[in-house]
């Protein structure tokens, strides 16, 4: 599975396009590169003892699956499966430097995103659903996710960005030990659709430096309607989560060459027909959180998977509901816009003259 940065770039350049031109033509030593004197939290916890027993109580939730507000109840470890349809056997589709996350994960060398099977949300909507909703991927070992992590480190990846996280914590966090011992030193990014339980994310206090939740719904109707088998605990869910993800890391910082190194970004997609509660999201991160935090307020809805059979969302978003979406966060007083966000408004404003 381990393979050499130069020929992992070689492949990746033969195999796809445009995003490959920018990572190719990128040179120099990466911001958080095993040469920077900078510490991931969770070798911190290791130094105190205390993360293999993070581990463990990780693990044991598998045996009566409390690990979404789901809450199966599921013996995983025994290949039952829940709502999500993962086993405890940790199910990767792809794993690569990615150029298309927020420019602070990646910077020069790219986000090193590892794509897992299986979602615990599952909405209507879903963009990657033949990973989310059909579970397409391969069955690994942690320790072979241990080697995906220091692959993604050894090509240059300014962090694991890890996808869809939510139902395979545990081996995660086995896998980022086990990478530890073997020189693994980038901050773990937690990017998750915010469907959590504020228990799960306490055990990660110590592991995780940087959190990218979704904020999609912010009314536990639409969030009903708009997933498989509905979710209307969802808003209180995710605010409860993300309140507890701010405590733990704060606001983003990030080095002097703008690389993320700890902290909260939040995601917000806006929706047609204000299914997604905009106005409502960004007052509540500007009461609530800071009005530094770091906002990416996403353009890019797109009539998906089963949104065909849901016909207020059975369009794309006009320009007009983008540049009020971003109206409003500035209204709110919102000072940390992700500026691609704000660069898409500028193209719609242009375009409605
Ligand atoms: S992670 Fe999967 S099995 Fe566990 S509670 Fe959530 S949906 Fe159910």
């Amino acid at each position: 599975m381990s393979m050499t940065r130069r020929s992992f770039i070689r492949n990746l350049c033969m195999s796809s396009g445009s995003v490959v031109l920018t990572a190719c033509g990128s040179e120099g030593a990466s911001p958080t590169s095993p040469s920077s004197t900078w510490r991931p939290a969770y070798a911190r916890l290791e130094d105190e003892g205390r993360f293999q027993e993070r581990i463990d109580q990780a693990y044991e939730l598998f045996e009566g699956c409390q690990l979404c507000p789901r809450t199966c109840g599921v013996n995983r470890q025994r290949g039952l499966t829940g709502f999500c349809n993962a086993t405890a056997k940790v199910r990767v589709f792809s794993h690569n430097p990615h150029f298309g996350e927020e420019l602070p994960l990646v910077g020069q060398r790219g986000s090193g995103t590892i794509f897992f099977a299986h979602c615990n949300l599952r909405c209507v909507f879903c963009q990657n659903w033949p990973i989310a909703h059909e579970g397409r991927g391969r069955d690994i070992t942690d320790d072979q996710l241990a080697g995906i992590m220091l692959d993604l480190q050894r090509i240059g990846c300014h962090n694991i960005n890890v996808v869809t996280p939510t139902h395979v914590m545990p081996n995660i966090l086995n896998a980022t030990r086990k990478a530890l011992h073997k020189g693994l030193r980038l901050p773990i990014v937690y990017n998750t659709g915010g469907y959590e339980r504020v228990e799960m994310i306490r055990l990660l206090d110590g592991v995780v430096d940087i959190y990218l939740p979704d904020l999609k719904y912010m009314d536990g109707d639409e969030a009903d309607q708009y997933t498989v088998r509905g979710a209307n605990d969802y808003p209180e869910r995710a605010k409860e989560s993300i309140l507890e993800m701010h405590r733990q890391v704060g606001d983003l910082v990030t080095n002097d060459r703008g690389i993320a190194l700890r902290g909260l970004m939040v995601r917000h997609l806006v929706m047609p027909n204000r299914i997604a509660g905009t106005r409502e999201f960004v007052r509540w991160v500007a009461e609530n959180l800071s009005k530094n935090t770091y906002v990416n307020i996403m353009a890019q809805y797109r009539v998906e998977h089963m949104a065909f059979n849901y016909p207020p969302i059975a369009r794309a978003i006009t320009p007009g509901e983008f540049i009020e979406a971003i109206g409003w966060a500035e209204q709110a007083g919102l000072t940390n816009l992700d500026k691609r966000s704000l660069a898409q408004r500028d193209v719609f404003l242009r375009r409605v003259g």
